[in-house]
């Protein structure tokens, strides 16, 4: 297939390598020069903009920052641009809101659009085992999971448009909460004179086991090789899981859900965040406990 890939930092550059690497052809566009030039190194081909990087595709898919930017690619450059069959994926984790307007928009237009944002990070992408959670109709689902099985493991339909979305930012406020479930239990326990290789021991076969735990503990030197034993470098940076917490909050606002752990959890990973901390693995919050 010809496809067109908007937004190659981080994950898209991955992500685009490994669409090369299925035999697709590959028309790549990034406002990053750099990171237009090492597409082009993965086998992409560079272009000087989203209005011709979507010509003459079957299929359109971007890894870009945010909604706003999203809102603006897809309604100013790639719908009634992009080949009236393309079918169009959005692999951003942005707002519920925004994922349905634009594809609402593309529906209009007469596209099949998805919203598919994905579980993984940088790792992930580049070795193509992402987790895609999709939204949108069976048909769009149908022509989207090709494209989407060649950068992941799996591919899960979760429902209408906005569905991924909501699958993505719920997940997520779930992981946040239980990692500072998980640093507050081992703190404490520490500080009662519990060794944390026993805490471990018991709990992870407990009810207090969780992934968190067992497989990404935030304790150095305990459970599994993690974040926690590479002094909290590389991972999920704790900017984009307060970045996913704000997009679950708006989200709570807008349908009226009660989330008293989620805001509480927004709030501490806002404060971890603003005293520098940003760039660490979202597991460090443990240092503030
Ligand atoms: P990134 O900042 O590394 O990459 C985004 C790219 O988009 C950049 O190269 C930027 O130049 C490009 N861009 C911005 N505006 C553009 C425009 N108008 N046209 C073309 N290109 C444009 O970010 P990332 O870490 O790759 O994350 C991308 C998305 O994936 C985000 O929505 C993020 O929340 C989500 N995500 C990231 C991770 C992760 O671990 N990094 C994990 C899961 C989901």
């Amino acid at each position: 297939m010809k496809i067109a890939f908007i937004g190659l930092g981080n994950m898209g550059g991955g992500m685009a390598a490994n669409l090369v690497a299925a035999g697709h052809e590959v028309h790549a566009f990034d406002l990053s020069e750099q990171a237009l030039a090492s597409a082009q190194e993965s086998g992409c081909e560079p272009f000087t903009s989203v209005r011709d990087a979507v010509q003459n595709v079957d299929a359109v898919v971007s890894m870009l920052p945010n909604g706003a930017i999203v809102q603006r690619v897809y309604t100013d450059d790639v719908i009634g641009h992009a080949p009236a069959g393309a079918v169009l994926l959005d692999c951003s984790t942005i707002d519920v809101a925004t994922a349905r307007a634009v594809g609402e928009a593309a529906n209009s237009a007469g596209y099949d659009m998805v919203d598919a944002p994905v579980s993984g990070g940088i790792a992930a992408a580049n070795g193509g085992t992402l987790t895609f959670m999709v939204g949108g109709t069976e048909s769009a689902f149908s022509r989207a999971e090709p494209v989407l099985s060649a950068m992941g493991k799996a591919v899960i339909h979760a429902g209408a448009l906005g569905a991924g979305q909501v699958a993505k930012i719920c997940n997520n406020m779930l992981l946040g909460i239980h990692m500072i479930g998980t640093c507050e239990a081992f703190s404490m326990a520490e500080k009662l004179g519990l060794d944390p290789q026993k805490f471990y021991d018991i709990s992870s076969v407990s009810s207090g086991q969780c992934w968190s735990m067992t497989s990404y503990c935030p304790m150095p030197g305990v459970g599994p090789q993690s974040p926690a034993d590479n002094g909290y470098q590389g991972g999920f940076a704790t900017a984009l899981m307060l970045k996913d917490l704000k997009l679950a909050m708006e989200a709570s606002q807008t349908s009226g859900a009660e989330v008293p752990m989620g805001q509480r959890a927004k709030e501490l990973y806002e404060a971890f965040a603003e005293a520098g901390n940003g760039t660490l693995d979202f597991s460090a919050i443990i240092k503030t406990l």
